[in-house]
Formats: C-alpha cells, structure tokens, sequence
C-alpha cells in the first residue's frame, strides 16, 4: 500500500508518495527545478549541485533530484537567496574551466549549460583563470570528444554503461584534472565502442558531437561532373520536424523531400525502398536457414553498432547474423549499379548521401566488403541533426514549404519498410512477408501488435503453416546483451531476433534531434515517433514488401530472385572478428 504524505513546497502544498523526490514533488506542486547531471533512471547522481533546494531543518543545501521526502510536514524552499546564489556560483565555476566558444558551437542555442547560465544571470567571466587544455579526440569517422566543453555531468557515462553495457568511457584521475576518457587514455578508435551516439543524444553541452559532412556534401552537390543523390531513412520523417518547431512525434516527410530537392540533390530517394528489400532477401535467408538446417536463431544484421558489438563481444555469434547489408548499403549498391545503369551515368560520377537517424552508420559506410560497384556504396552519411544544419545553411523556410514526393523508382517503400524506424519494425516487417510466403495466401491481419511496444525485450510465437517460428526483439544493447548471453548458454529456443542498438530503435538514434534532459525525463519521446511512424503505415495503400511493384520490377528486370547470385553479389557483405 502507498504511503502518501503531506509537504509543502514554496508554500504550495503536495500530497507525494513517501520517497517522491523535491524534484519531482516541485514539478507537482508546478515548480521546475533545474538540473544537468540529472537523467531519469540512469544518472541519478546528485553531483552537479545545480538543482540544489533548501530543507527547513536541515543545515545544509540538498540535491533535489536525489533527496527523498519521507516526512510528513516537510517545508522545501526551491529558490531562495541562497538558493540562487548556489547555483549562480555553481555554473559560475563550471564556466571557469569551459571553453565558452558559443558561436562556433554546434550546441549554440541547444545547449543545456548556455541556457542555465542565462537563466541564473551567471558572469561568464567572473572567475577566469587557468584552463585545462584537452586535444579533441577526431579518431573514429563518427564521433568528436571535446572535454573543453564537458562539464562532467557524467551522463554520457550512464548511457555507455546502462543502455549499451559497453561501459567504454568513464572519469579519469581526480580533482581539477577529472575528465571524462577511455581505459588508459586511448583514443575512442582504439577502444570497443560501437558508434551508437547515445552519449551524444543525452550530452547537455557541445563536449560530443557527430563528425559533421555537411561541407563534403555540398561540396559534391556543387561539383558538376556528380550526380548526387539521396536517400532518407524511415525515422529520419518523424525526427527533422523537431528542429523546426513541430512537435515530437509529427510526421513532416513531404516537407523533408522538398527540402532536399531545394538542396540540389539530383535525385531524392527513400531508403525505405532497399528496408522493403531486406525483407525480401533476409526473409528469403532466414526461410532458408530453416528449411535447411542453417545456423539459428538469425539475428537481423541493418543496425551497425549493434554488428561492431557482435564482433567485438560476440564474435562466436558471427554466423548467427544475417548477411544481408543493411538498407543503407544496399541503396548505395543498387545506385550505383541498378540505377547508375538506368540513367548513363558511371559509378564513379555517382555520389551517395544517406540520411540517417544515427552515428554508427558513419562508421558502416567504410566497412570492408561494402562496395559493390567498385566503389565505396554510400559517400556521405549525414545524421537528421545535420540535414537540418544543412538545411539552415541553405537558407530553406522548411515551416512554409510543399509537401513533396519522393523519386521513383527507389523512392517508393511500402509501411513495412517505414517499421524499421521503430523497434520491433523489421520483425512485424518480415512477418507480413513472410506469413503471406509461407501461407501462400493473403494475410487479414497485418498488425502483428506482439512485437510492438518500446520495452526492452519482446518474444512471440507464430504458427507459419504449420511451423512454429519463436521469435525475439530487443533493443539497446544491454538487452540485445541478455539475449546473447542466453544464445552462448544454448539456453535459447528462438529462431529469430530483431535486435536495434539505440533504446525503442532508430527513432531514437543517437542522430537524431537533441532534446534537454528535462523533456527526456518528462516526455515520452521514443514512444511518440514511433506512433507517427504506426499511424503512418495505417494509412498507407502500399503495406508489404513483396508487393511494392517496384521491389517486383527489381527482381524481375535486374536481380532475379531473393538470394540470387547476383543479389548475394551486391546486396550481401561479410563480418569482422574484433577485440575487447
Ligand atoms: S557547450 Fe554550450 S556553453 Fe559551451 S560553447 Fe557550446 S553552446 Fe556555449
Ligand atoms: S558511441 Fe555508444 S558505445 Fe561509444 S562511447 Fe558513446 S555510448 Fe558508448
Ligand atoms: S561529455 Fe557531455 S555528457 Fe559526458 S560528462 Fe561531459 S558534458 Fe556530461
């Protein structure tokens, strides 16, 4: 039974469940108290000292989001005198020892420590003095460290460790040398980390970063002997919105293809073509591993941190993986041979730019045996944050444009495709194909609601013509992690599981738009895109991804069949064995 108690805050009174933090009981009683260490759930810290409150009794100031209210009558002021001078000196100090290059900062008007220290009236400058120099750390394709601007909030930290189990940074030496680096000060290239980007979606400041390509692909868009073209991944549509002023969870995909048509890109296509067309040859794959004694269960192979964490942690699971590409991959492959064949155009004039909601796809695009033409399959990948950098250098009023259609022919997905936005996607995905496969007859339901949902790890079972399937989804890698633990114990019966390495999946990517930790803490954001992407499937005409005429007309005119030589030519790879 709850136990209920009465506290005031700044005179307001709230009823709270005994053990309510201030922090939230404040939020009650309509007050927010600020933060920046604070993330729900994983960094729980109470170490920053900003969202410090004073308790009538006690001596000194507490840490609201740490401190729980467990008496009756208990008086909480959140901002008093004292109270505000704490925190003013606080952030005043952390100031002292930051690199406060605003203007060239990515974080510039997104950033939690530049809006505090407005918000408390803080002197940037008051106590100037020695600051720690750090190099930045440029070693991997996808991610810059900048500790000049870290004010060691240790979130970061938490999501390597809580949501990834990869626990590859951490705080090193102690004092005013503290900083946030690798095991012995190696570069991140160096050490096993996977690319995911999570520390940089739960970063407050500009100390983590993508490595931006914006410069590069204008670059090529203003070269006249490239053809340049692009391609969006499905969460990318109910992402971009949000940097400019939408709503989290709006669904703003005409204005994105309009926008990059204003670009200059030659084509604008959807990478929800090629997700159709990993249905197809991974359901293929996986009907023939069945049928054939092949190594199960299948693990889904589109999320590439989730392939660099099989390889460094896992490498005994390596032929549990699927071989297809991912739908990134396989796009630039097929633009460079299918399409480069359909319009004249040699591979090496092409240039390949894809739009992802995620960091690790940066990494994917320089992986061995990705180069199906000859050349590299994708040039350029940009997150959804630097599509809308890209489209503010442009000059683009993205609020006031049309609504615009992609370019056939691999612009046009089905909304099993658009699924692989959200965890559980590619499953309900492939069922719908591979139900209708197997069945040999149109399917009622297509909703398989099973595995749905943003929890961690969801299993279902299916009778597939008479076959039982036992399948799995998982995502964030520490529940991929349980799953694989209980694959090596052979304490597992399944045949099938879809793992995504971000939290809820890639509508919740590491490269997608950055949200303060007050929203992450109070809203629902993984949950809301992914409803945009499921009602957005809803209305579509073009559900299954063996239906999409375009998959049919690819198979028929250029491919063959799912699996084919030549599919497995261009549309399969290979994996790595890495070390920890
Ligand atoms: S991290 Fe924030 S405060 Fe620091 S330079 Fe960037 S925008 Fe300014
Ligand atoms: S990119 Fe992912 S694995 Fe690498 S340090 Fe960040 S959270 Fe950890
Ligand atoms: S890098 Fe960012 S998230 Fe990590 S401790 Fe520094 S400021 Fe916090």
């Amino acid at each position: 039974m709850s136990n209920m108690i009465n506290v005031k805050i700044d005179n307001v009174p709230v009823t709270v469940e005994s053990g309510t933090t201030i922090l939230e009981a404040a939020k009650q009683a309509g007050i927010k108290i600020p933060t920046l260490c604070f993330l729900k759930e994983i960094n729980e810290i109470g170490a920053c000292r900003v969202c410090v409150c004073e308790v009538k009794g006690a001596r000194s100031l507490v840490a609201s989001c740490v401190y729980p209210l467990d008496r009756e009558g208990t008086e909480v002021f959140t901002n008093t005198p004292k109270v505000l001078q704490s925190r003013k000196t606080t952030v005043e100090l952390l100031l002292s020892n930051h690199d406060q290059n605003c203007l060239g900062c990515v974080r510039n008007q997104n950033c939690e420590l530049q809006k505090l220290s407005l918000e408390l009236g803080c002197d940037n400058k008051k106590y100037a003095g020695e600051k720690t120099e750090y190099p930045q750390d440029l070693s991997t394709p996808y991610l810059i460290r900048d500790n000049s601007k870290c004010i060691l909030c240790r979130r970061c930290v938490a999501a390597c460790e809580k949501y990834q189990s990869v626990s590859v940074i951490g705080a090193n030496a102690r004092g005013f040398d503290t900083h946030i680096g690798t095991a012995f000060e190696k570069d991140l290239g160096d050490v096993p980390c996977v690319g995911c980007g999570q520390c940089i979606a739960v970063c407050p400041t500009g100390a983590l970063r993508e490595r931006d390509e914006i410069d590069d692909v204008l670059a090529d868009i203003a070269n006249p002997d490239k053809y340049v073209i692009v391609g969006t991944a499905p969460a990318t549509r109910v992402g971009i919105g949000e940097e400019f002023g939408y709503p989290i969870g709006t669904n703003t995909e005409g204005k994105m293809v309009a926008a990059l048509r204003r670009c200059g890109f030659n084509n604008v296509f959807d990478v929800d073509f090629t997700a159709d067309l990993t249905i197809m040859e991974e359901g293929y794959e996986f009907l023939d591993r069945l049928n054939n004694g092949g190594k199960l269960p299948m693990l889904t192979s589109c999320s590439p941190a989730w392939i660099k964490f099989v390889e460094h942690y896992y490498p005994q699971l390596i032929d549990n993986l699927s071989t297809c590409k991912s739908p990134q991959q396989m796009f630039g492959a097929l633009c460079k041979t299918y399409y480069a064949e359909k319009i004249g155009v040699p591979a090496e004039k092409i240039s390949v730019v894809s739009i992802m909601p995620c960091t690790a796809k940066k990494f994917e695009k320089g992986r061995p045996y990705q180069n199906a033409s000859g050349y590299p399959d994708i040039d350029h990948v940009l997150t959804t944050r630097e599509m809308a950098r890209m489209f503010k250098r442009k000059g683009i009023i993205y609020n006031e444009l049309p609504d615009e259609q992609y370019d056939a022919p691999l612009g046009i997905g089905s909304g099993a495709g658009l699924l692989f936005g959200a965890t559980g996607g590619v499953m309900e995905a492939a069922l719908r194909t591979l139900a209708e496969v197997l069945e040999g007859k149109e399917l009622t339901k297509l909703d398989f609601t099973e595995v749905r949902g943003i929890e961690g790890i969801k299993e279902a079972k299916y009778t597939l013509a008479g076959i039982e399937v036992k399948v799995a989804v998982a995502s964030g890698l520490a529940n991929a992690r349980k799953l694989m633990d209980l694959i090596v114990a052979g304490k597992a019966d399944y045949h099938f599981i879809e793992i995504m390495s971000c939290p809820g999946g890639c509508v919740n990517g590491g490269g997608q738009p950055i949200h303060d930790a007050y929203t992450r803490n109070n809203v629902n954001i993984r949950e809301l895109r992914a409803k945009a992407l499921y009602s957005t499937d809803v209305q579509m005409k073009l559900r299954k991804s063996h239906e999409n005429p375009y998959i049919k007309e690819i198979y028929d005119n250029y491919l063959g069949k799912p699996n084919s030589h030549k599919a497995h030519e261009l549309l399969h790879t290979k994996y790595v064995k890495r070390g920890i």
